[in-house]
This record gives structure tokens, C-alpha cells and sequence, in this order.
């Protein structure tokens, strides 16, 4: 029960608590009025007696606690009992220290307590919310109205509070505030607190630098040992980089398996450096999960603020594509972004953007490659191909994006978006009672390891009604398939569906015969690269494709060559009784209207393709000098659709200038006739020119290199420059000299790719 302090007459706590004595006056006045009205006995001491009590009654009972003190820093005369529990503090304490609940409160808390007293002081009513660690060392949150009584001279007389334990009101929001801005998971800050974090450093102007790390394949953890173990392992990552983010650093989990970490004024670039390295390093120790022991790594992207973006978004971008050139040098490093910027990394890191919107926009396309058997070149089925069509790259090859879909877990949705358009396919061929052959489609691994690829087959068969004999699966041998059971039990529940299996560009990779003891497949792929060296005269891959062969007929597999070109193959492969060829000799991959046809007619002639030259579609209304080795030069990327965008340069070989362009070599496979506008330089006879153009044409050079015709845009004084120097190198090349101050390169064209 609420202590009355002094043991006072309780006429007088009643005069303190309602200030004067007016009330008193009034409370009985009005009990005489009542008087005169109803006949009750007049008022008197005894009345007011009760009157008190039952204020008591109702105060002790209430569960705020109220308290009265007589001027600013004046004594508490009265707390109530809900006062007394609230601060699990007997009041007798409370009476004798009144610096005690100041205390109480948490000290972040401790200034703005201060501050609503003052306001008191000046005579202002104030409410507060604060928590405080009560007498028993309980972490509670307390709503205090505090009102003060001011006299005619404008001093405060009195002042009259009530708090009230809001604890379990503020414990929901607390959870709804981490909720909102803390993973579950880890319980580190999640995407939203991180923009807000980014958003403030970027506003403060502090320098910082940022670290986006991913750790890699880790859909390899969750697709084959499930999302619990997957969970776990993220936790314990996440404990290991806490523990090694810096006193002024910050971390935060952007999503599944990627973390930012922010480091604040970190003064020499160096310190960053070997802090990724200590990441790394720390992966190194394997973490145990369970009964697994598992042995991760991750590839970490650096960028820095300011130099190298003033934005959140800009910052994430760059770091982005800065762990994307951590992942292409074979994961588990750190790159930089300054050193990540050329233009092959740039269009990952566009094509890893976009393919998300590729889906939805349908840019993605399906070709067929027909595959006939080899004696009248009759049709027996097709592969199909991805294509993609990219607004502003133009034809990306799957070579190129299926591996990137695999790390961004795109390919997913990507494969299943072809199952069911095979299948949607062959349904309206049934319709229009085309003749139907099997359809291959390739399935990555990483699709093999996420569950329910059976099932979804199964229901795209029975949508569409097709007979499961026109569909077959490719696999390609590889360490993951191998091993795991799993995807043994997978392949055995499609082949019992009726859905056939081929292993693709057998003979490379890990392939063994117990492979396929295991597997079973219908059908086995030769690797293009042996059919290719059957006319080197080469024994050793003439014998290996003639084994295959004969592997085949002995267990009763179909076996498919791949990449036939040339009649001499195909000619070889007949006389060791291939079934089935695939090639460009009978038909590059065609769309679908063009394989309807195909189809419809039911065989397609052998057509050794001749190789044209590239010189037909060069420019022929100037003059062009032959340089008589390459020029060694570099090109970037500087604008796409007008806009100008900031990409490294990558090298490239010149081979001949004319005033209206240049022939260049370039590993890189870059869209012609697009919207993209690309600056070039070089150094010829001592000077460095610069020049912007377009690709007008593209041809394969050789293997993965590629050549472009370039078109200037130059303007009157450059062009004078060009012409003069184009002069002079012909006179010299007449009369039998060097050319001087050029930077020719002497490698052949693949070793010098390769270097770079
Ligand atoms: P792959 O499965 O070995 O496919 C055969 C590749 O060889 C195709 O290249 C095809 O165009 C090419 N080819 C066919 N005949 C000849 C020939 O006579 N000579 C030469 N030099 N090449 C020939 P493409 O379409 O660029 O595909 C490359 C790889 O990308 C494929 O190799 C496959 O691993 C993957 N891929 C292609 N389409 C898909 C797809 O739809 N899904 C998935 N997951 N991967 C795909
Ligand atoms: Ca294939
Ligand atoms: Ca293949």
C-alpha cells in the first residue's frame, strides 16, 4: 500500500495532491448543497475522511504509480503502491533517495529525462517514455506523465506524476523493430538496415569502404544437404565475419548467402586489403555443422567511398562487379573494383542483372538442332538451344549466360520455362499432326540437385499430354553428378516415367564406365572436340570415337556425334555405325518455324560449309593499309543508348586502318549495328590517337577470338591526322622500312589472348 510520508493527517495529503484548499472548500461546498438538496447530514471531518480513503483506495489500486512532490526539488510526500512495483523498490528507499530513480534510468535515456524536468521546471506538462533497470535489476520501460502546479508568481508548487510499466507494450514493438531490421536467421542487420546504414554514411561524407562477399556454391550446401544444414552453416558464417568485422565496421546480411561489410574511416587502402585476406583465411578452419564437416570459402568485391561511387546503389553495383570478377578468377579471393571495371566484366555483371527481367520480357528463345542418322540423313530428333536476345548486347550465347544463371540460381527457372515450352511444343505438333520426333533439352546439374524435378516433369507431360518417349534429358558427367546417390534415385524415377537420358560431350570431363554402369542412359554423346580431330589423321581419336561406338552397341545405347562438320566425319562415323549425327554439315541450330519445316520435309543433305572471308564486308571506299603485324590497342565501352558509362578498357589486336575505320581482333563477343559506342587507342609512329566507332560486323576468328569491322567517327582535324598517318606508314612499308614507335605485338593471336 502507498506509505504516507511523516504518517500526516490525511486531509492534508488530500490538500497536497488537489494543491489548495479550494477543493477541499469545494468538495464541501458541494456535499452541502447535496445537503440542502437531499436532506443528507451537513459535511464534516469525518466525511472528508472518507473522501480521502477512497482516493487511497482507488490510487493503491491502480496499476500506475503516482507520486506528489512539494516543489521542484522538494520532497516526495506521497508514491503510491503501484509506484513501489513498478520500481520493485521498497518506498521507504524511494522517500530517502530521490536520486535513486534517476539512476535507474538507462543512460542513453539520462539526457532527455533531464530535459523533460527542466520543461516541468518552466511550468509545462511532459510525458516521457524511458526504460529503466528497476530494483531488482529488471530492464522495464515506463510512461511517466508528469504535471506541475504553478502559483500566481509563476513558481512551481508541486508536481503531481504517474508512470506506468509499458514493458510488455514496447517488448512487441522492440520485436516488431527486429523484425524489421535484424535477419531472423543471423541476427545481423538486415537489407533494410543496411540502405538505411549506407544511406547515412553516404549523407555524413565519412569515408568508408565496402565489402560485398559471397560465399561460393553455396546452393551446393543447400540442394544437397538440405536448407537446415544450409541455415546453420549461414549462422555460423555469419558468427565468423561478426567476430571479424572491425570496432568501427559494420555487417550486415543483403541476402541468402551474401553479406556486406562496411568499414569506416579505415585510413590506409592496405588496412582493407588485409582484412579481406583475414576473411579469408579465417574460411580456411572448415566449419562443422551437425555430423558435416564443411569446407567453404567465399569471393569478396571491395569498392570505396567516395572515389568510386557517391550512391548506395552505385556502391552495391560496384561491388557487385567487383565480386564477380572474384568469382570468375576461381573464387575464394577478393577483387577490387578499380581493377574489375573492363568491358568483359561489365557485361557479366549486365547479364547477370538483366536475366531476371529476360524471363518475364521473353527474350529467351528455344532453337533445334536436328539430328538425323547418318546413311539418307533422315530426321530423328533435335536438341534444343537457348538463345537469348539481349536489348543491348543482341545474341548472348548460352555458352556465356547458362554459367552465370548457375551462380545467380536463375537456371532453375530457366530449365523448368523450357521443359514445359518442349513440351507446350510438342502438344501443338500433335494438334497440327506433324510427324514427332524426340526433343533433347539440356538439364544443368544444379537443376538435378533441387528437389522436385521429377514431379515437375512429370505434370508438364500429363498438361500437355505428351508422350514421354519425345522427351530426353542431357547430362553432362561431372564431379557433382558422380557421386551423390541422390541423382542416381532422380535419374532412375525419369527413366521409369518414360522420359529417356543422355549423357552430353562424353568422353571429357570425369567420365568413367562405371558412370555409366550407374546411369544407364539411353543415349551417349561424343564430345565434339574428338569428331573434330577424326580428320588430323589423329589414331588416338579415331580410336576413341570407333570404342565409343562399339561401347554403345554393346549396352544397347543410342550414341550421338556431336559438332560433325566435314564429310570425311561423317563419312568415318558411317563406317563405324553411328546412329545419330548432330552438326553443322546437315544443319546449324534453326528456329522453330525453320525446324517445323525441316521436319515436315523429314531429311535434310549433307553441306560441307565453305569458310568465307571476313575481307568481303570490309569497307571498300577507302583505302585500307595492312599493318604487317598486329597493333597492340585497347577498347572500352563509352556509351549505351546515349547515356555515358564508365568501363575499363580491354586489349585488342589491329589489323589493318583506312580513314573510315579498322579491322580488330577481340576475345570478347561484343554486339554490332546496337546502340553501344566504343572508344579505341592506340599508339602508332609515336602518337597516341583516340578515336570513338561502332562494330559494324562480327566474324569468329578463331577459337573464342573474334574479328570486328570498326566504323569512325572522326571528325575533320583527326582525320587529317589519320591520313597523314596512314601515309606515312605506306611509304615506309614501300620502301622497305620499319615502321618506328609502334606498338606491334609479335605473339600469335591465341597466345596473346591468353595472356591478357
Ligand atoms: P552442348 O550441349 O554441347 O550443345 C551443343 C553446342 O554445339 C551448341 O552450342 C551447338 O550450337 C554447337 N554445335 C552444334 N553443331 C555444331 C558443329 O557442327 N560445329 C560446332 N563448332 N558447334 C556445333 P550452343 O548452342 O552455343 O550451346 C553451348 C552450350 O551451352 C551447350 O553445349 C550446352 O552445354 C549449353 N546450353 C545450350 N543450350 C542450353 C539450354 O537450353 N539449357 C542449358 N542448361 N544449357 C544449354
Ligand atoms: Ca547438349
Ligand atoms: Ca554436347
Amino acid at each position: 500500500m502507498g506509505v504516507l510520508r511523516h504518517k500526516e493527517p490525511k486531509m492534508n495529503i488530500l490538500k497536497r495532491l488537489f494543491n489548495n484548499e479550494e477543493i477541499v472548500e469545494e468538495t464541501r461546498k458541494n456535499a452541502a448543497i447535496t445537503d440542502i438538496n437531499t436532506d443528507m447530514p451537513p459535511i464534516d471531518e469525518k466525511t472528508i475522511e472518507n473522501e480521502i480513503n477512497n482516493f487511497q483506495y482507488i490510487f493503491d489500486h491502480l496499476t500506475s504509480g503516482i507520486w506528489l512532490r512539494e516543489k521542484l526539488d522538494g520532497d516526495l510526500v506521497y508514491a503510491s503502491k503501484g509506484f513501489e512495483e513498478i520500481l520493485n523498490l521498497p518506498l521507504t528507499k524511494i522517500y530517502k533517495t530521490l536520486s535513486l530513480r534517476y539512476q535507474m534510468v538507462h543512460p542513453q535515456y539520462k539526457k532527455e529525462v533531464t530535459a523533460n524536468f527542466q520543461s516541468v521546471a518552466q511550468g509545462k506538462t511532459v510525458q516521457m517514455l524511458y526504460p529503466i533497470t528497476d530494483g531488482k535489476g529488471q530492464k522495464k520501460w515506463l510512461l511517466e506523465q508528469i504535471i506541475p502546479r504553478v502559483d500566481n508568481a509563476g513558481t512551481v508548487t508541486q508536481i503531481f506524476g504517474m508512470i506506468t510499466d509499458v514493458t510488455h507494450e514496447m517488448d512487441i514493438e522492440e520485436k516488431l523493430n527486429f523484425l524489421a531490421n535484424y535477419d531472423s536467421l543471423t541476427r545481423l542487420p538486415n537489407q533494410k538496415s543496411l540502405f538505411e546504414m549506407l544511406d547515412n554514411n553516404c549523407r555524413e561524407r565519412t569515408t568508408f569502404a565496402l565489402l560485398y562477399l559471397d560465399i561460393d556454391r553455396f546452393y551446393v550446401i543447400n540442394n544437397s544437404l538440405g536448407y537446415q544444414i544450409g541455415d546453420e552453416a549461414l549462422k555460423e558464417i555469419a558468427e565468423r565475419l561478426s567476430g571479424l568485422t572491425p570496432e568501427d565496421g559494420y555487417l550486415a546480411r543483403l541476402n541468402s548467402n551474401d553479406f556486406i561489410m562496411l568499414v569506416k574511416n579505415y585510413g590506409d587502402e592496405k588496412r582493407v586489403y588485409e582484412l579481406a585476406e583475414k576473411i579469408l583465411r579465417s574460411f580456411e578452419k572448415s566449419f562443422t555443422i551437425q555430423d558435416y564437416v564443411l569446407h567453404i570459402t567465399t569471393s569478396i568485391g571491395i569498392t570505396f567511398f567516395p572515389e568510386e561511387g557517391e550512391r548506395r546503389l552505385t556502391l552495391l553495383e560496384n561491388a557487385h562487379t567487383a565480386l564477380f570478377q572474384a568469382k570468375r578468377q576461381g573464387k575464394n579471393n577478393y577483387q577490387l573494383f578499380s581493377h574489375s571495371r573492363d568491358i568483359s566484366s561489365y557485361k557479366k555483371y549486365v547479364l547477370d542483372r538483366d536475366m531476371r527481367l529476360a524471363l518475364l520480357n521473353e527474350e529467351f528463345s528455344l532453337y533445334f538442332q536436328p539430328q538425323v542418322e547418318p546413311s539418307k540423313g533422315f530426321v530423328v530428333g533435335a536438341e534444343v538451344l537457348i538463345r537469348w536476345q539481349h536489348p543491348e548486347w543482341g545474341d548472348i550465347s548460352p555458352a556465356e549466360f547458362i554459367p552465370l544463371a548457375e551462380e545467380n540460381h536463375m537456371v532453375n527457372q530457366i530449365i523448368d520455362w523450357e521443359i514445359e515450352k518442349v513440351c507446350s511444343i510438342l502438344h501443338e505438333w500433335k494438334k497440327k499432326g506433324y510427324r514427332l520426333y524426340p526433343i533433347s533439352i539440356n538439364i544443368s546439374p544444379i537443376r538435378f540437385m533441387k528437389k522436385g524435378l521429377v514431379e515437375f516433369v512429370r505434370t508438364q507431360l500429363e498438361k500437355y499430354e505428351v508422350n514421354p518417349r519425345y522427351l530426353e534429358l542431357e547430362i553432362t558427367e561431372s564431379s557433382l553428378l558422380k557421386t551423390d546417390q541422390s541423382v542416381l534415385n532422380i535419374l532412375k524415377e525419369l527413366k521409369n516415367l518414360g522420359v529417356k537420358v543422355a549423357v552430353d560431350d562424353f568422353g571429357t570431363g570425369y567420365s568413367s564406365l562405371d558412370y555409366l554402369r550407374k546411369i544407364k542412359p539411353d543415349t551417349i554423346k561424343i564430345d565434339k572436340t574428338f569428331i573434330k580431330n577424326i580428320k588430323s589423321e589423329s589414331e588416338i581419336d579415331k580410336g576413341v570415337v570407333a570404342s565409343i561406338l562399339f561401347l554403345g552397341k554393346r549396352l544397347d545405347m543410342k550414341v550421338v556425334a556431336e559438332g560433325v562438320e566435314e564429310k570425311d566425319q561423317l563419312d568415318f562415323l558411317k563406317q563405324n555405325e553411328c546412329d545419330m549425327i548432330q552438326g553443322f554439315l546437315f544443319s546449324e541450330p534453326v528456329p522453330q518455324e525453320k525446324y517445323e519445316k525441316i521436319i515436315q520435309v523429314g531429311y535434310l543433305k549433307a553441306v560441307q560449309k565453305s569458310k568465307k572471308k571476313g575481307s568481303m564486308r570490309e569497307n571498300r571506299n577507302f583505302y585500307r593499309f595492312e599493318l604487317p603485324f598486329h597493333v597492340h590497342g585497347k577498347m572500352t565501352i563509352a556509351e549505351v543508348n546515349n547515356q555515358v558509362v564508365q568501363v575499363g578498357s580491354t586489349p585488342i589486336l589491329i589489323e589493318n586502318f583506312s580513314l573510315g575505320g579498322i579491322k580488330i581482333l577481340s576475345n570478347l563477343k561484343l554486339p554490332v549495328n546496337s546502340n553501344m559506342k566504343f572508344k579505341f587507342e592506340f599508339k602508332v609512329l609515336g602518337e597516341d590517337i583516340e578515336v570513338h566507332g561502332k562494330l559494324r560486323w562480327i566474324e569468329d576468328e578463331l577459337q573464342d577470338v573474334y574479328s570486328y569491322g570498326v566504323l569512325f567517327n572522326l571528325n575533320r582535324t583527326l582525320e587529317d591526322h589519320m591520313a597523314r598517318l596512314i601515309n606515312r606508314m605506306t611509304t615506309l612499308r614501300i620502301t622497305n622500312q620499319p615502321i618506328p614507335n609502334t606498338e606491334f605485338v609479335y605473339d600469335q593471336v591465341t597466345v596473346f589472348f591468353n595472356k591478357v
